[in-house]
């Protein structure tokens, strides 16, 4: 009963607080009201290890009110090893923990760390380094740098298989690949050129529903933006796309309203305004957080953007319930699972 209260008090469900986040006034910017805050760090430490312990469990069980699953065969019996965390299932004999099988299996952090680390993140409105996260924790960065890539991968799932339709905007943008010019102006060389390219240069190609999600892909061209919308839009969705000549092919599949940017940005209800400020969330995270992002990674960082932008009215609390949400919902992943022992 303890143990439930204390779950409680941290204000962790993250239904309760979408319904808390609705309640703010609008003529106040939403972060700063109290609505946009319900989840302190103080709280989770106060609350200790066993507390931060359970919340994994009553997220990952939540069918069986929080209790053990196996994992192997489904049964909803275990023997509790409550010395170790475990849990040994009363049909099979597998032996498990709440992480097993998912995104933290194999975890070495304390619970309450792995809650804090999702806090801090989810308190960070345009992204975190990993050496900011792994100064807050105070683990090494490595640690971070892995941590915070599995759980944005984790909140990637929420849009993994999702489709748009009603309105979309379409857009790219250029990330990285940009070279330091030199210090004296005949030395400096036009960088436009594709030989004076690092190659890194990519693009990201936004595909946003007004009122519904943000859909995001990493390409080289932004044409190849015209096979992702024929890949993740309903039919007869209405897109709303810039001058740019690649897009007259979704004119072929989409009804597609054009806005020209050098006559105005919003013409009539046309415009891709919300793709730009999606572009302008990832730009500040990109340019103020992580500086350098490798194109291998550009697709987690334009993600990351992508759920904090659709979530922007959602408090702490919910950010994080849904973070921890996804990552006990996602499986062990390919890419992160012992990044550094290769
Ligand atoms: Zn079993």
């Amino acid at each position: 009963m303890m143990v439930f209260a204390l779950a409680c008090a941290m204000s962790w469900n993250y239904i309760r607080c979408i319904s808390i986040a609705n309640g703010y006034t609008m003529s106040q910017h939403f972060l700063l009201s109290a609505a946009s805050k319900t989840l302190k760090l103080k709280d989770i430490y106060k609350a200790g290890e066993e507390a931060a312990y359970r919340k994994f469990c009553d997220i990952r069980w939540a069918e069986n009110d929080g209790d053990a699953v196996c994992p192997r065969c489904g049964h909803t019996d275990a023997y509790d090893i409550k010395t170790r965390r475990k849990f040994k299932c009363k049909a099979c004999h597998h032996q498990f923990s709440v992480t097993s099988g998912t995104i933290f299996a194999s975890r070495k952090l304390d619970f309450t760390d792995l809650l804090a680390a999702i806090c801090i993140i989810a308190n960070a409105s345009k992204g975190l380094s990993s050496i900011q996260l792994s100064r807050d924790l105070g683990v090494q960065y490595k640690t971070a740098f892995v941590l915070a890539h599995k759980i944005r991968e984790a909140l990637s799932r929420e849009t993994a298989d999702a489709k748009l339709d009603d309105e979309v905007e379409i857009d790219g943008a250029y990330f990285g690949g940009s070279i330091r010019q030199a210090n004296e102006k005949e030395d400096r060389i036009d960088r436009r050129r594709s030989r004076h390219q690092t190659g890194k240069r990519r693009v990201v190609i936004a595909l946003r529903e007004r009122g519904g999600r943000t859909l995001t892909t990493v390409a080289e061209r932004e044409s190849d933006g015209v096979a992702f919308a024929k890949a993740r839009l309903e039919n007869g969705t209405i897109v709303n796309a810039d001058e740019a000549s690649h897009w007259d092919a979704l004119d072929d599949v989409f009804p597609t309203e054009r806005i020209n940017h050098s006559e105005a940005y919003s013409l009539a209800g046309v415009h891709v305004n919300m793709a730009e400020s999606y572009f302008s969330r990832l730009r500040r995270m990109v340019g103020g957080q992580h500086h350098h992002v490798s194109p291998k990674y550009l697709h987690q960082y334009a993600a990351h953007a992508a759920w904090l932008e659709d979530h922007r009215r959602s408090s702490n609390g919910a950010l994080a319930g849904r973070s921890v949400h996804n990552a006990m919902a996602s499986p062990v992943s390919r890419t992160w699972k012992g990044y550094w022992q290769r």
